[in-house]
């Protein structure tokens, strides 16, 4: 088994309605996402994918959120934009647009040692 990994950053505000703390507020974070591919499977030049074209796409799915308030995005109207709730929502974007891409987790951190990550089954 392979495993590839890229990684790139965006901020954005959100609030946790159904949380009780301080996440309750309107607050920011500098999200850093982690994408994981991997397969047993190369192509003819000993790649498991095209990194520049992975990297591009996840730039592509964080700019239409980047400097944003997640809560008011339509993809956040219904559940909260939670790290889960992000990288769900962030591995179906990629997914949408690289479809036989062996995406096998993505990973939100809010923070350098608070991360959540969404594994397709
Ligand atoms: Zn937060």
């Amino acid at each position: 088994m392979f495993q590839v990994r890229v990684e790139d950053n965006f901020a954005a505000a959100h609030y946790l309605v159904h949380y009780h703390g301080k996440c309750e507020n309107l607050h920011g974070h500098n999200y850093k996402v982690r994408v994981f591919a991997e397969g047993s499977e190369l192509d003819e030049g000993g790649m498991l994918l095209d990194f520049g074209i992975l990297k591009k796409t996840l730039k592509m799915v964080l700019d239409r959120i980047d400097h944003s308030l997640l809560n008011e995005n339509e993809h956040f109207t219904e559940r909260e934009p939670s790290a889960e709730l992000i990288a769900f929502h962030i591995y179906k974007s990629l997914k949408a647009e690289l479809p036989d891409s062996p995406i096998s987790r993505v990973e939100v951190f809010e923070t350098e040692i608070n991360m959540a990550a969404y594994i397709p089954d």
